[in-house]
């Protein structure tokens, strides 16, 4: 077994491998790590690029592809990426399910019933709390969107970002679990997370901060090079962090993969990390 698929199988590397299509958005969220937004950088993958880096990374060991962005579905190329992905490995891919109408929504058919889970995010059970955070009519289009996707075959997962789920009403979050029941995704498939502080909540003072040792290593893949996280290709006015960069270099996924599991040497599975994005 490679030291690559070892660290995978002992669980100091996240069995998923994560890509950024792109980093535009038709929203600009308060806290969006990545300053997302209409007119900013694309910092393109192309698809084939991710293609052959999901065969890469099942080779390696990896059991899962993560994609993410940006909004991903502003590339009319998505869905048949996505599957064709699921032929390979299972995908998660992140998504703010304000797109989900129209063609866009009809694009969607082909993947009922694949290994393709569309993580949607909602931080709220009341349309202006949510929208005070991303954007103006999102609670609607989201809580419309997620019937639409489940009666199409396709799984749906909810992801609630707080500024500080500890100290967070347990009432609203009753109420928040109690929509996301009625509009058919369970427990199970709900993952509540903090605002991480870098990108645009870091310009906002929002948020927990997020290193190295908080956050689990999972290696991401971007236009720019590849990571030690998800949460680390962020956008801080303009300029890509880079403290999480672990080399430029992503094609072969062999060379970012080996030079992840160097990096965190003995550094025992999950044993300081706090944070995690699913
Ligand atoms: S948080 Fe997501 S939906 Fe919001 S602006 Fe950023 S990429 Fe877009």
């Amino acid at each position: 077994m490679s030291a690559v698929a070892e660290a995978i199988a002992e669980g100091r590397v996240g069995e998923r491998l994560w890509l950024y299509p792109n980093y535009h958005c038709n929203l600009r969220c308060t806290y969006c790590l990545t300053e997302s937004a209409p007119g900013v950088p694309r910092r393109l993958l192309e698809p084939e690029t991710i293609l052959e880096r999901a065969h890469e990374a099942r080779a390696l060991g990896f059991t899962g592809v993560g994609i993410t962005g940006g909004e991903p579905f502003l590339l009319d190329w998505l869905p048949e990426l996505l599957a064709e992905l699921a032929q390979i490995l299972p995908v998660i891919v992140l998504s703010n399910a304000t797109l989900f109408t129209g063609r866009r929504l009809a694009a969607l058919e082909p993947l009922g019933g694949l290994p393709i889970h569309i993580q949607i995010s909602l931080d709220s059970a009341e349309p202006d709390a949510n929208d005070e955070m991303r954007g103006s009519g999102n609670f609607a289009e989201v809580v419309a969107a997620i019937p639409e996707l489940l009666r199409r075959g396709i799984g749906v997962r909810v992801a609630t970002t707080l500024e500080d789920p500890a100290s967070h009403d347990p009432a609203e979050l009753d109420r928040l679990c109690e929509l996301h029941r009625s509009l058919g995704v369970g427990d199970e498939d709900h993952v509540v997370r903090p605002v991480i502080r870098r990108g645009r909540a870091a310009a906002g003072g929002m948020g927990v901060p997020a290193g190295a040792d908080e956050l689990d290593p999972e290696l991401t893949i971007t236009a720019d090079g590849a990571f030690a996280s998800p949460f680390g290709p962020t956008v801080r006015a303009g300029a890509l962090d880079t403290d999480l960069l672990v080399t430029r270099t992503t094609s072969p996924l062999a060379v970012p993969a080996g030079a992840l599991v160097r990096a965190l040497g003995g550094r025992a599975a999950g044993h300081d990390a706090r944070l995690g994005i699913r």
